[in-house]
């Protein structure tokens, strides 16, 4: 028996998020008393390969292939549920992203397993094996049991944060069968977005909520954002209303972000909000109410007008670095 992790790639790098599915389910492998097994499509690097090992991967098996550089989910789904029935794996793990969301439930087919997406932890019992979600948008969470014998699950993005556990790593190679009619829909092009961080990665957030006023406000947040070298955040209602897009909307219905830095000007500091920056190491509020509930989960505030502290900020910044 033995627990698999899949690792994806980008352009044969691997991301915090990666890192952060290795520890999770190193963690979920002791639990069970077995071996971790990560496993790496598409052509990797040994070097970028061994640092998974930092996050307990026992085994690294790599299916070094350039047919698999672009994301294919049913020749990727195949290659996973090949491994798992010659590893004799009980549980698979992956990212819930793009790519785990498309191949999970293939992998949950053609393995028998029954599938949880999103998990927010570790299963809070293995026998029966139960996880924890959020449910209904949200606004709950939910106990589900798997009963199969095999198990599928995705991992919500910064729900565990990463675990350094270093272990002495060995790399395998993998030759799965792989029939070729499973690579007929190809992307054939991709298109990176360059000019903007990505805010669920990024290490440094400035967010602001409705007590910016109007969207015309909104320069002084991406002047500090940009002297930072950091990613733009919002409140729901900021996004409700249209002022900024629904992708930086963050809390318990939008993203959950677990950033170095997060700056917090004009916003109440909500228990939905909180929701999705308690995990930030370091937060920072500015409001003009020192009774504002983001001043409880705040390491630093500042009481004051956000029109007058972020350009005094951004201005700050702009001199140290100088
Ligand atoms: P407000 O609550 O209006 O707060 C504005 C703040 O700005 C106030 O604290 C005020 O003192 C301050 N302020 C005003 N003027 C200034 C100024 N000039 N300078 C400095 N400070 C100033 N919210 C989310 O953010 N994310 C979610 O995912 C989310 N999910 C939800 C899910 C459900 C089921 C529900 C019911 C609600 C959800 N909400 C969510 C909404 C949440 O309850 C709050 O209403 C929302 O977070 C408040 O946004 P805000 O802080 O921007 O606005």
């Amino acid at each position: 028996m033995s627990v698999i992790a899949f690792a994806k790639n980008w352009n044969g790098k691997f991301k915090n998020s990666t890192y952060e599915l290795v520890s999770y389910t190193k963690e979920l492998a002791n639990k069970l008393y077995t071996n971790l097994i990560v496993l790496s499509i598409g052509e990797v690097s040994y070097d970028e390969l061994k640092t998974l090992g930092k996050y307990g991967a026992d085994r690294v098996i790599a299916l070094n292939d350039a047919q698999f550089n672009v994301l294919t989910s049913r020749a990727y789904a195949k290659v996973i549920s090949q491994l798992a029935d010659k590893e004799s794996a009980s549980v698979i793990v992956m990212s819930d992203n793009n790519s785990g969301k498309a191949i999970a439930p293939r992998v949950s087919v053609q393995m028998k397993a029954g599938m949880v997406a999103a998990v927010q932890e570790l299963p809070i019992d293995l026998d029966p094996f139960v996880v924890k979600k959020r449910v209904f948008s949200g606004k709950a969470f939910g106990h589900v049991q798997i009963d199969s014998e095999k198990k599928v699950l995705t991992i919500a993005k910064n729900c565990f944060g990463l675990v350094e556990n270093q272990v002495d790593v060995s790399i395998e190679e993998f030759t799965p069968e792989v029939d070729a009619s499973l690579f007929k829909i190809q992307v054939i092009e991709e298109e990176e977005q360059k000019d903007k961080i990505i805010l669920s990665d990024a290490d440094l957030v400035v967010a602001a909520g409705r007590g910016m006023r109007s969207p015309e406000n909104w320069g002084p947040v991406e002047e500090l954002a940009e002297v930072l070298g950091a990613a733009t955040a919002c409140s729901r209602p900021v996004s409700d209303e249209g002022w900024r897009g629904h992708e930086e909307h963050v809390g318990q219905t939008g993203k959950v972000i677990a950033p170095k830095l997060y700056i917090a000007a004009g916003i109440s500091g909500a228990i939905q909000h909180v929701a999705g920056i308690s995990r930030s190491k370091c937060i920072v509020a500015i409001n003009t109410d020192p009774e504002a509930p983001i001043f409880g989960v705040a390491d630093y505030g500042i009481v004051g007008d956000v029109m007058d502290v972020l350009p005094r900020l951004t201005e700050a910044f702009k001199n140290s670095k100088s």
